[in-house]
């Protein structure tokens, strides 16, 4: 059995970005099922800097939401953003540059062009592995292995985890026991998620006693790639596509969105699947239409490599023909109910307080900010975790930043 100061369960953002700051005094390893939803993640992420003012982005994040927004955390989120982005430039993320400056895209639910991307439409690749590299330099350990439980002492304090890797269980003993195990793709009939997502943390946090919260939140994309097949894992169709002004269409090639104001196959994502549900429901057809055909070849080639490879795979020709599109689970706003110091509740070790990294929509407080009714591509986020003695205020690059620590205002970083 080995013993560690901190277990961080998932090595997506959230895991990878919750590590580094504790390793500065403390021994942490994360541990990894596989492939979570971050390298999977195509469309970029949102920041507002420059000319765009973080207090529009936040406007847009509660009209998006619907007003389920907690405004100190939507706040916290916005102006945070920029010093975000420049940590995981620091860690060696390339983003899409024109002229120098990183060129920003629109996306479902923001009023301006705000989306940084890298990779083409590979963002998440290139985050992780900028955190891979934070994580390498604070000398974490990472391993693969899924948890399969947590243990708990004889006063019924969590004080580890067990760990199934290669047919063999362990035990690993720890003082703070972090959940960043993404959401919970694979409990439905056809997700964007990768395999290992099926709300394992979720699992693991009910059994120690931690309440659920808001799971009734749940993001529907748009736009998945309908593959014909039975529903299971369905490449995504990032929205992206969208904002280069691709359309819906219906069974019949009628545009679905016609009707709402211009420029609406870019509403808030809870909007357009909906009216894709409608659609498909009224034709009796089991998939809807995305026309990129006006977009240039070029473009296409170069920002959307990604879906254009996915389209390949099932014979569709973007630059000529229409890609068939359904609706599919992306992402869990709901999650383990923490405070704002992200205490669980769930006891740990004599002597630690207990406390949990507030999963990201969390600390939206209701469902969140950028969440189930949001605009898109808040990616990166800060992680999601259950913790005894847990890391606090930990945040994408550079954990060792607090919330408290910076200042307000418009853009607290300069991002350029
Ligand atoms: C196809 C796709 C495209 C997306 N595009 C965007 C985008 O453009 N912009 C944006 O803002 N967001 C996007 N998202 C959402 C974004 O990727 C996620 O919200 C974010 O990456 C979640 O990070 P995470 O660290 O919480 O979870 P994940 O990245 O899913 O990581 C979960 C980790 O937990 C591990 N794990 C799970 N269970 C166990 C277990 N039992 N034991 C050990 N480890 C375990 C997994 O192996 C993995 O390492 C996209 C999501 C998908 C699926």
């Amino acid at each position: 059995m080995r013993a560690v100061d901190v277990v961080v369960i998932g090595a997506g953002a959230a895991g990878l970005s919750a590590a580094p700051g504790p390793a500065a005094t403390r021994e942490v390893i994360v541990l990894s099922a596989g492939d979570g939803s971050t390298p999977w993640a195509h469309g970029g992420g949102s920041v507002a800097f420059g000319e765009d003012d973080p207090l529009d982005h936040a406007h847009d994040t509660y009209v998006a939401a619907a007003g389920f927004c907690d405004p100190r955390n939507v706040r916290a989120l916005v102006e945070e953003r920029p010093q975000r982005v420049t940590e995981l430039i620091a860690h060696g993320a390339l983003y899409r540059r024109e002229d120098g400056s990183l060129s920003r895209t629109l996306e479902g639910g923001h009023g301006h062009p705000r989306i940084v991307h890298a990779g083409g439409d590979a963002t998440g690749v290139e985050v992780c592995r900028a955190l891979h590299a934070a994580v390498c330099a604070a000398g974490v350990e990472t391993m693969a292995g899924r948890t399969i439980g947590l243990t708990k002492s004889d006063s019924g304090r969590v004080n580890g985890v067990v760990v199934e890797a290669g047919g063999v269980a362990s035990r690993i003993e720890a003082h703070t026991v972090v959940l960043a195990t993404g959401g919970i793709g694979n409990a439905y009939l056809a997700s964007t998620n990768p395999s290992a997502v099926r709300g394992d943390g979720m699992a693991i946090a009910l059994l120690a006693g931690a309440s659920p919260v808001d799971m009734e939140f749940v993001q529907v994309h748009p736009t998945a790639l309908f593959t014909g097949e039975a529903p299971g894992q369905l490449p995504l169709v990032t929205e992206a596509v969208r904002g280069e002004r691709a359309v819906l269409r219906d069974a019949r090639g009628r545009l679905i969105m016609a009707g709402r104001p211009s420029g609406a196959d870019l509403a808030p994502r809870d909007i357009v699947a909906r009216e894709i549900e409608a659609a498909m429901r009224r034709d009796g057809s089991d998939h809807v239409w995305l026309d990129a055909r006006s977009i240039e070849p070029d473009a296409l080639r170069r920002q959307f490599p990604t879906v254009q490879a996915s389209c390949a795979s099932i014979g569709v020709d973007l630059q000529s023909e229409q890609i068939p599109v359904a609706t599919a689970e992306q992402f869990l706003c709901g999650g383990v109910q923490v405070d704002r110091d992200s205490a669980t509740g769930v006891p740990g070790p004599p002597s630690t307080r207990t406390a949990c990294r507030q999963p990201a929509a969390r600390r939206g407080r209701r469902h969140g900010w950028d969440r189930g009714r949001g605009p898109s591509d808040s990616f990166p986020l800060p992680p999601a975790a259950l913790t005894s003695q847990g890391p606090r205020r930990h945040h994408i690059g550079s954990p060792s930043f607090t919330r408290d620590w910076m200042p307000r205002g418009r853009a607290a970083a300069s991002v350029s």
